[in-house]
């Protein structure tokens, strides 16, 4: 059965909680603020204070929002987006950075770099490739765990002096796990004892047979320290995405996935959102996990303010109520209210849960001490 806390009701109606607690105790029901009420005794309590009641139940709302809206716009294709992954200090990070010099925006005035959780790269022959700029297994598995579905391909950095390591065949299992392709990218060619070719056996070992040895993985030799090789990973990497054939709708609202999102000074609540299909524009209203918001401004990967995103573009987004996680979906909306309404219903939720296990942890505690 549902069931809400009686602070909750209180606010939902506009009422004091305290009156809420008042009206409770004559019909004998006794609760504190933080208890949970069942759905029969708060529908009393509402016709009590005058108000109009209306259920909503689970299904409601989590229908109405993951049901993919039917879009009946032209299908584009989209940018790849790409995760980097491999063992710590093969150089996820330094491949990131020096990728991401490779954007022919970069030379651009007024082009500062913002960290923003995922950038995209403009080639000379104007493919675009998203890049998450969040290495590590721990951000993949996060948001795959939230159900976001956001790489398309990812890049295994193998170190060619080092070889696979433990987190490399993590990185593999990860990607396997979520049916994305893998591109290898052997780093730190530059190096004395480099070995590529020792490293490209190694894969063997993981059921990742490399082109060259009959396969379907394709391997680039780079150097990140040194900048080479960068050019013909991109390559790779759209020839994959061609494979792919990745489209999205970009006449649509928009929907997404959270990449990043932080409580910032003066900035209030800020997300990295990269828009899946659909279009996001200024004005908008979404929600995001459990949160809500009105796009306030939006903020490209150079922190310059632009007016929309489309699909496989990062967004800095301003204008949430309340900060989401990494990996919560971001679904644009046509009114506020209903908005407000499944951000309310889910925090809720998530209240309910939380106490609950709190509950179950009181009473193992309680068994503990027998
Ligand atoms: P991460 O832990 O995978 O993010 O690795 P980093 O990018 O932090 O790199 C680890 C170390 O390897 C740093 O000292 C880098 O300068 C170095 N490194 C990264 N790429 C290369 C490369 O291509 N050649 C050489 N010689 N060193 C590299
Ligand atoms: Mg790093």
């Amino acid at each position: 059965p549902e069931a809400i806390t009686v602070g909750d009701l209180a606010n939902r109606m506009a009422e004091r909680a305290t009156d809420v607690i008042k009206s409770l105790m004559k019909m004998g029901v006794m609760a504190t603020v933080n208890q949970a009420i069942d759905a029969d005794t708060a529908e009393l309590v509402v016709e009590e204070f005058g108000h109009r009641i209306k259920r909503v139940s689970d299904a409601d709302v989590e229908d109405a929002l993951l049901k993919p809206v039917e879009v009946d716009g032209d299908a584009v294709t989209r940018a790849p987006v790409v995760t980097v992954m491999g063992h710590v200090d093969h150089g996820k990070t330094s491949l990131l950075d020096a990728l991401r010099a490779t954007d022919i925006a970069a030379g651009e005035a007024g082009g500062i770099t913002q960290h923003i959780g995922a950038y995209q790269v403009t080639m000379s022959s104007g493919d675009k490739i998203t890049f998450l700029d969040t290495p590590g297994h721990a951000a993949f598995t996060a948001m795959r765990q939230r159900g976001a579905e956001v790489t398309d391909i990812v890049v295994l950095v193998v170190a060619a002096d080092d070889g696979i390591q433990p987190q490399t065949v993590e990185a593999i299992n990860h990607a396997k796990a979520a049916e994305v392709p893998i591109i290898v990218a052997i780093n730190k060619i530059d190096k004395e004892g480099a070995d590529p070719s020792k490293a490209k056996t190694q894969l063997l070992e993981h059921s990742l047979v490399p082109e060259d040895m009959g396969g379907d993985v394709i391997c680039v030799e780079v150097s990140a320290l040194k900048r080479i090789g960068l050019e013909a990973l991109e390559e790779t990497i759209l020839l994959q995405a061609e494979m792919l054939e990745l489209k999205a709708v970009p006449d649509a609202p928009a929907r997404g996935a959270v990449v990043e999102a932080k409580l910032e000074v003066g900035r209030g609540s800020v997300a990295t959102v990269l828009v899946q299909s659909g279009t996001l524009k200024v004005g908008d209203i979404f929600v995001a996990g459990q949160e809500w918001g009105r796009v306030r401004a939006l903020l490209d990967d150079r922190g310059r303010q632009i007016q929309e995103a489309g699909p496989s573009v990062p967004v800095e987004v301003l204008g949430l109520q309340g900060t989401p996680s990494a990996g919560d979906e971001f679904i644009v909306l046509q009114d506020e209210s209903r908005a407000r309404e499944i951000a309310d219903y889910r925090q809720r939720k998530n209240r309910e849960q939380q106490f609950t296990i709190a509950a179950r942890g009181t009473l193992e505690q309680m068994f503990e001490k027998v």
